[in-house]
């Protein structure tokens, strides 16, 4: 597992984090300025020896404390699952109000700025279509995008070998329906179980994808025309039924 583009400034969180935050964006949090979010533990450590020092924050956790820090090989809390936040920002007025459900907290009485998440508290976790790969290094997700000139409907396959299969703790429809709508904004607006892959229209939902899953910095996977992307999402049908047995 690599830290994640949230898609606000350079700012990464862990898998598992962004994947929240994308559903608080999904649901209406507005993108607006994030002071910082994950920082490395030489910093974290230069910070904690100065603190209160001129220059230097007021208070700072040690590294191995820090929910700012990732520590991907800490078994206890591999970090990255913190923001710092203005007061008053829309963002963080959105998390006073909505955040809570989504795991979003302020656990620091004297930084009212500092929020973490906290996966127990989740209650969105399992929600499509933002698929969580908890803890699973196994987990690569395809992201196919269909950049046809002729089709004006831009389209977002997310693609990996489980989502077709018997994956519970993503909590999608796992029954044997060739087509499922997930999530249906009107107007044709939809996200769609189909044949072991899931797909959208939604360029909010498909940018995430791109975003949480694509190689590199929101980078999709593969761009591709009209023939190479039925192509792809065939052989992605594939690799699933063939993992599924
Ligand atoms: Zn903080």
């Amino acid at each position: 597992m690599a830290l994640v583009s949230i898609g606000v400034g350079n700012h990464t969180l862990s898998a598992d984090a962004a994947a929240s935050l994308e559903r608080c964006f999904l649901a209406g949090a507005p993108r607006t300025k994030i002071n910082t979010s994950t920082r490395s533990e030489e910093l974290q450590m230069l910070w904690y020896k100065n603190q209160g020092k001129p220059g230097f924050p007021k208070y700072a956790a040690h590294p191995s404390e820090s929910k700012h820090v990732w520590r991907p090989d800490d078994p206890q809390d591999q970090g990255a699952r913190a923001l710092d936040v203005d007061e008053g920002s829309g963002l963080w007025v959105w998390l006073v109000a909505h955040g809570g459900p989504h795991g979003w907290h302020r656990p620091l009485k004297h930084e009212p700025w500092h929020w973490e998440r906290d996966a127990a508290r989740d209650k969105h976790k399992n929600a499509v279509p933002l698929p969580v790969a908890q803890e699973d290094d196994m987990a690569v997700f395809t992201v196919l995008v269909l950049t046809d000139a002729k089709k004006t409907d831009k389209d977002w396959t997310l693609g990996h070998a489980d989502i077709g299969g018997e994956l519970p703790q993503f909590d999608i429809p796992t029954n044997k329906a060739m087509s499922r709508t997930i999530r249906d904004d009107g107007d044709g607006q939809v996200v769609t179980m189909r044949r072991g892959f899931l797909a959208t229209n939604i360029e909010s939902v498909g940018h995430a994808w791109a975003r949480l899953y694509g190689r590199g910095d929101g980078v999709p996977t593969y761009r591709l025309n009209r023939d190479e992307y039925i192509d792809a999402q065939r052989a992605l049908s594939m690799t699933a039924a063939a993992t599924a047995k």
